[in-house]
């Protein structure tokens, strides 16, 4: 038996989350979910975003099953409790992997890149101020460190090698943040000579982005600083058919957790509409990462086979479609009979 906390979250979360627990749950593998809250949620009803037994639990199990939480945008909100959770457990590597589904129709039919994102340090390090009373200046600081970079990139090279992937690509912007994305560069470019086996390859951010949408294929895996992660792995699923396909693990030496990557999507909460797809592949991530293939593979087999029916699927799948959250759910349960 697993112990798992499980984060239902903001928005959309509790019903996406629904169907991706009664779908583990059908597959018969033997997991005890431990409810926890967290984000607007639990703000809302304990004054908090992070309750203190949100805390106890994680740090009890080390294994969690989240829902997206919603982060209020500028400075008067609490800071990302998605973020402080990722700095508080050390889940360094986030991992996010965009693939074609032979079903969902886009303008590529050759993508298949996992980003691992550095998920730590950098930009969103949290170092962020105004330098006057005014509030007219306000400074943030993107913090790199050796360690830091050498613990995500090479786990990307390992990531590779154990996945038999051809290449890394490391995207950074070292011609003009010289210090911290050149020491992210360094690193990489070391890492990259004890991996002869794995082809390494360097792009600027901003071509790299241009390269992606012009020809993904030249993509297989690619690490980065934290932000560009984040911001790229928007690109890698707008590839592939939407935020409602891709999940994202979150991984640590002690601890792990897994999600989707995209939000709480508030235009489309409570309309029945949200495609869990994203979460079910992440809760599947989350069955390998503790050794339960057979279960995840029965899984994986069953959202396939419905994604790419294209029937039973939510609207941004096929707009044609009247089949909402609870009816795909279904339809993936019944998929593993
Ligand atoms: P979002 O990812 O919630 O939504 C972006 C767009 O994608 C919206 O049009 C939405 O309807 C659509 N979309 C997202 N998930 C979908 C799904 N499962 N099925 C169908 N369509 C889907 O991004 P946003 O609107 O910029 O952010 C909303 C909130 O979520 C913010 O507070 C943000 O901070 C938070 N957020 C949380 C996480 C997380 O918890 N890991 C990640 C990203 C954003």
């Amino acid at each position: 038996m697993h112990v798992v906390t499980l984060i239902k979250g903001d928005g959309i979360g509790p019903s996406i989350m629904d169907e991706a627990v009664k779908i583990i749950d059908a597959s018969g593998v033997k997991i005890q979910w431990e409810e926890a809250y967290a984000g607007l949620a639990a703000f809302e009803q304990f004054g908090t975003p992070l309750p203190d037994e949100t805390m106890a639990s994680i740090d009890k199990t080390r294994l969690v099953f989240k829902g997206p939480l919603t982060t209020v945008v500028g400075a008067s909100g609490f800071r990302s409790i998605n973020v402080a959770l990722r700095q508080k457990y050390e889940l360094y590597a986030n991992v996010r992997p965009a693939k074609n589904w032979p079903g969902v129709k886009t303008r590529y039919d050759n993508v298949d890149i996992v980003i691992v994102r550095e998920n730590t340090e950098g930009l969103y390090a949290g170092l962020e101020h105004y330098l006057t009373p005014k509030k007219d200046i306000a400074e943030s600081l993107a913090v790199v460190t050796r360690t830091g970079s050498q613990r995500v990139i090479d786990y990307a090279f390992k990531y590779a090698q154990d996945n038999h992937r051809k290449k890394v690509t490391v995207c950074h912007k070292a011609n003009i943040l010289k210090f911290t994305q050149g020491l992210f560069l360094d690193v990489a470019r070391e890492t990259a000579a004890r991996y002869p086996d794995i082809q390494f390859d360097e792009k600027i951010i901003d071509a790299a982005c241009m390269h992606m949408v012009m020809d993904p294929s030249q993509f297989d895996v690619i690490v980065c600083t934290n932000m560009f992660g984040d911001i790229l792995s928007d690109l890698t699923a707008g590839l592939v058919g939407g935020l409602g396909l891709i999940p994202g693990a979150n991984i640590g030496n002690d601890a792990a957790l897994f999600e989707a990557v995209h939000g709480s999507a508030p235009d489309i909460t409570g309309k029945n509409l949200a495609n869990p797809t994203a979460v079910i592949m992440a809760g599947v991530m989350m069955l390998d990462h503790i050794g339960e293939h057979e279960a995840a593979a029965k899984i994986k087999a069953a959202v396939e086979k419905v994604v790419n029916e294209g029937k039973f699927v939510t609207p941004d799948l096929n707009p044609q479609s009247k089949c909402g959250t609870i009816e795909m759910g279904n339809a993936i349960v019944e998929a593993m009979k």
